[in-house]
């Protein structure tokens, strides 16, 4: 899609030019401003109210240093980043990423997806994001506490139950979501909902683990149904990385009936043509944080690839990326369409590249992007939000009910919405553009405050 608004052309040539050398911020914008067009054509008031320079700039975003000693008493200093993108319709909410491939770009591109996501979900949160380009891989479990806890001692400055409530992401599971919270505490002295993920015995969700992936095969599940009168059950899935979304996203894929056929982690790949066995995976990597290449000594019939994405090769009829931004390039969408998959989601954030969902978009393949396919994650944490004020907790089976009623909500909003615009079937535009209307109506209404 080209740019032909000169609203949207003016505002993509400034932003190109105040955020030089940002590459995944660039490739998140951009693929929004293009596809935010008729939108605009139809409602003057946005360009009047400004609303795409204000949609683009982050209203706050900190950096800061995270000095932390490891075991042998040496000083290491990381930095850690809090991107709150914007507040128009709820308190910041977004996720923490502990990878060293933390950089401004990255969290800007995650903190100005989170905005359109987090709308997606009907629940009351702005967007935001954060982290550090901390390495938690090989560190001690003194170390990586002694690093939250610094991180912390400075990040308690700018959140709060009803500022900014972050949560988990890459390298942040429960063990530092636990230690981030009981630091919090110490420094406020307050006992609040300031993040979500956390353990059951202190406020945490039943289903928020679970959530991301489970939430992805619903709104897939629901997308086969609605366009083709067809379910998961029976189909031959491949999913890409083997950290939390990829392995719940397995667990509901196969509960529903479908073969998981192989899945990755950032070193290879491994293939079982008699279906993954969930079991083994979650004892390589929830207990022994080994490398995926063990599960192909330990199963008979399973076979190891060397390289992440030789998994895209692998004949299915459903893939779903849920390791890493760019992860999915035009080789693997080629690959993917030759050997006939007819449903590709994103359980991670923009794993696919921009060439890979014009592969799929012009070979008809049905295509879900992140801010829909992965909203689930942040959908509980919301509704952790709500259980914590309510100091009330709901069963296992309510909560995951509610999880599937949103996924359900959000295909037909992203499906009505890419219809309403006139590209029926386009997820990609229909997911943005509905993100980007309440945000923008919200934004409209509370006058120039950011
Ligand atoms: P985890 O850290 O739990 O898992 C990430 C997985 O991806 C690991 O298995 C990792 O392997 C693997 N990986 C990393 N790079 C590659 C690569 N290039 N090729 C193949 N595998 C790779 O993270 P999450 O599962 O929490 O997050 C995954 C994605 O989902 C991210 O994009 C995140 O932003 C997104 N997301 C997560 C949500 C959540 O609730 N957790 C919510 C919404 C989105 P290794 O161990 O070798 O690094």
């Amino acid at each position: 899609m080209t740019l032909y608004n000169p609203y949207v052309k003016r505002i993509h040539e400034l932003f190109i030019e105040k955020n030089p050398g940002e590459p995944e911020f660039q490739q998140a914008v951009d693929e929004v401003l293009k596809s935010l067009q008729p939108v605009i054509e139809s409602h003057p008031e946005f360009e009047e109210n400004a609303i795409l320079e204000r949609l683009i700039e982050p209203e706050r975003a900190v950096r800061f240093k995270v000095p932390w000693l490891d075991d042998e008493g040496k000083v290491h200093i990381n930095r850690g980043y809090r991107i709150q993108f914007n507040s128009a319709i709820g308190p910041y909410k977004g996720g923490l990423r502990f990878h060293p491939t933390v950089n401004g770009s990255v969290m800007q591109f995650l903190g100005f997806e989170q905005t359109f996501k987090n709308s997606l979900t009907g629940l009351p949160m702005g967007g935001a994001k954060g982290g550090s380009d901390f390495d938690p891989k090989g560190k001690s479990d003194r170390e990586i506490m002694r690093f939250c806890q610094s991180f912390m001692t400075e990040l308690y400055k700018y959140i709060g139950a009803d500022v900014d409530v972050p949560a988990g992401d890459i390298g942040v599971g429960g063990r530092e979501i636990g230690y981030l919270f009981g630091q919090y505490k110490r420094m406020k002295g307050e006992f609040t909902g300031v993040l979500t993920g956390k353990g059951l015995s202190y406020g945490g969700s039943l289903i928020r683990k679970e959530a991301t992936g489970y939430g992805l095969l619903y709104i897939v599940e629901k997308m086969l149904k609605d366009t083709a009168e067809d379910s998961v059950t029976g189909k031959r899935i491949v999913i890409s990385g083997s950290g939390n979304v990829a392995i719940y996203a397995a667990e509901k894929a196969i509960s529903l009936g479908a073969k998981v056929l192989a899945m990755s982690d950032s070193s290879g790949a491994v293939y079982d043509p008699n279906g993954i066995r969930l079991d083994v995976i979650k004892v390589i990597k929830e207990q022994e944080h080994a490398r995926i290449k063990v599960y192909a000594e330990r199963v008979p019939g399973s076979q190891y690839l060397e390289n992440s994405k030789d998994l895209y090769r692998i004949p299915c009829d459903i893939a779903l990326p849920c390791a890493t931004q760019n992860e999915l390039d035009a080789d693997s969408a080629r690959a993917l369409v030759a050997n006939g998959v007819i449903a590709v989601a994103e359980g991670a954030n923009m794993p696919s590249t921009p060439e890979a969902v014009e592969i799929f978009q012009s070979a008809g393949i049905r295509f879900l992007p992140a801010k829909a396919a992965n909203a689930g994650g942040v959908a509980v944490s919301g509704l952790e939000m709500c259980q914590d004020s309510m100091r009330f907790f709901w069963t296992a089976e309510e909560v995951d009910a509610k999880l599937k009623n949103i996924m359900e909500s959000i295909f037909v909003k992203i499906r009505d919405a890419a219809a309403a615009y006139g590209m029926p079937g386009d997820y990609v535009s229909g997911s943005n553009i509905a993100g980007f209307l309440k945000v923008a109506e919200a934004m409209v209404a509370q006058g120039i405050a950011y």
